[in-house]
């Protein structure tokens, strides 16, 4: 099993470490080709159960209860990509010189000759809006394309349903990129990068690198972001393949090779003819919606992909127009009284909140829930002019609460003290009374959901509903 496509799967020993979303079809599509497979599983409840007899009724062997030993004769391992890269399996495996691949390298290493090329999008924060904005413009370019990946689409599935795609748009986390090692994009992009997941890379020089690989064989372009010097490094210490462009995408009017923004127009100074003296515009800043400063440049970066890709200007406009965000990411819900209620449930961490807070002038910001290990004296300084207030609720709000009391002291604060999920529609009460015509509640928490709610959609859910009831 060495870097190239392997095409004889026959009698090859697998092991699939983890079932669930990647596993069970990895299981599935490696014993379809022949391979001997056994599925490893931490886990031994009843959905794994429910799982593995699916499984074992084709044929494949299931071992619940235990993902940590390696099994005798394995010749790979196939893992999700979320497990740790220092479980005793992957040392087993390791010592034992068998190769570990993530969902994405089998996708990967499955395509057949003519496969559709990888556009793919990486970064901290704006993933899936990016991911789905580039599909959007490649459809409207009448090319045959889907968002696939970490955005919730099998790669696998994509790659073994041969539907007879002209390119995919591929959404990749920082864990799938650490197990594709011979993965080569045709053009790629590292969004942003902040702290997260520290305790699954180790550190963050671990987390940058797996980020970096997205950038490993790029044909075309690696695009970064002007104002985030660690993608361009990143782009810098890639290999890449010969003739392949750095290309920059900014807010600000943009220098040969990036795409930027003047007087309210997207504008692309990359692929052009001479671009030192010309620059071809693309859209207007109201054609992305929201039109929010960070959606702006998730606009530019899929700009850019698909421009790598050869798209014509106008497509990008019809792509961009026709895209609607997904649910909670700063999507409006009501205005009450002159006041805007914004749901951006999906900031789970600092650096996606500080997006979002930027983004509005006068703000009652509701915040709080499990922390992660995060610190808020950034946010809260760098945002402390726009709060009108804030209204705090959910288990780690305590660290919010002293946070603001060192940076913002005059802001009035409102603790709610509860972590239950009623306590939503107590917050949204508070922030209404607190908000004045013109102001926007936003719903940014910089923390997980999961200490009040299943998760962040049903945080926002029950935002939404809170609202609704204030207008009832
Ligand atoms: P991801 O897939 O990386 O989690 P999403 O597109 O789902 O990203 O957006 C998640 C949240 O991150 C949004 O709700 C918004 O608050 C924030 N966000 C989106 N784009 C950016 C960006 N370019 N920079 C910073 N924050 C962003």
């Amino acid at each position: 099993m060495g870097s190239g496509q392997v095409t004889d799967w026959q009698g090859k020993n697998v092991t699939v470490a983890g079932l669930g979303v990647s596993g069970v079809p990895a299981a599935k599509v490696l014993h379809g080709l022949g391979a001997h497979v056994t599925v490893v599983n931490d886990g031994d409840d009843a959905r794994a159960r429910e799982q593995a007899a699916e499984l074992e009724a084709l044929g494949v062997t299931v071992r619940l209860g235990d993902g940590e030993t390696l099994p005798e004769g394995a010749e790979l391992v196939v893992t999700a990509p979320g497990w740790k890269p220092d479980k005793p399996l992957f040392t087993a495996a390791h010592e034992a010189g068998v190769p570990v691949w993530g969902d994405v390298e089998l996708a990967w290493r499955l395509r057949g000759p003519d496969a559709a090329p990888w556009l793919c999008v990486t970064g901290t924060n704006g993933k899936t809006t990016t991911t789905r904005m580039l599909a959007s413009i490649l459809q409207a370019a009448g090319l045959r394309t889907a968002a696939v990946g970490n955005i919730g689409v099998s790669l696998l599935d994509a790659v073994a349903g041969d539907e007879g795609y002209d390119v995919l748009a591929v959404e990749l986390s920082s864990y799938q990129l650490h197990w594709a090692p011979s993965l080569r994009a045709h053009s790629a992009a590292v969004l942003n990068l902040a702290p997260d997941h520290l305790d699954w890379h180790g550190s963050m020089e671990a987390y940058a690198k797996d980020k970096g690989r997205v950038y490993e064989g790029n044909r075309v372009a690696c695009v970064y972001n002007v104002a985030d010097k660690a993608t361009e490094d990143l782009v810098r210490e890639a290999d890449v393949e010969e003739g392949c462009r750095a290309v920059g995408f900014t807010l600000g009017a943009p220098a040969p090779s990036q795409l930027g923004v003047v007087d309210g127009i997207l504008v692309d100074r990359a692929f052009v003819e001479n671009r030192q003296q010309n620059a071809q515009e693309l859209a207007e800043v109201a054609d992305v919606n929201p039109p929010a400063p960070h959606n702006i440049a998730n606009a530019l970066a899929a700009a850019a992909l698909a421009r790598a890709f050869g798209v014509p200007p106008q497509a990008v406009r019809d792509g961009l127009r026709a895209f609607t965000p997904d649910a909670h990411r700063i999507s409006h819900v009501a205005d009450v009284d002159g006041v805007a209620f914004v749901d951006d449930s999906k900031a789970t961490n600092t650096h996606a909140a500080q997006a979002s807070l930027a983004a509005y002038e006068s703000i009652v910001w509701i915040a709080g829930g499990l922390a992660k290990g995060a610190t808020f004296d950034e946010l809260v300084a760098e945002s402390a002019a726009r709060l009108r207030a804030v209204v705090l609720i959910g288990a780690d709000r305590a660290l919010i609460r002293e946070a603001l009391a060192r940076h913002a002291p005059e802001v009035p604060v409102v603790d709610l003290d509860r972590t239950d999920t009623g306590a939503m529609l107590a917050a949204v009460r508070e922030a209404r009374r607190l908000a004045v015509a013109g102001d926007t509640v936003l719903l940014a928490p910089a923390c997980a959901s999961m200490d009040m709610f299943v998760n962040y959609n049903q945080r926002g859910d029950a935002f939404a509903q809170a609202v609704r009831e204030l207008g009832a």
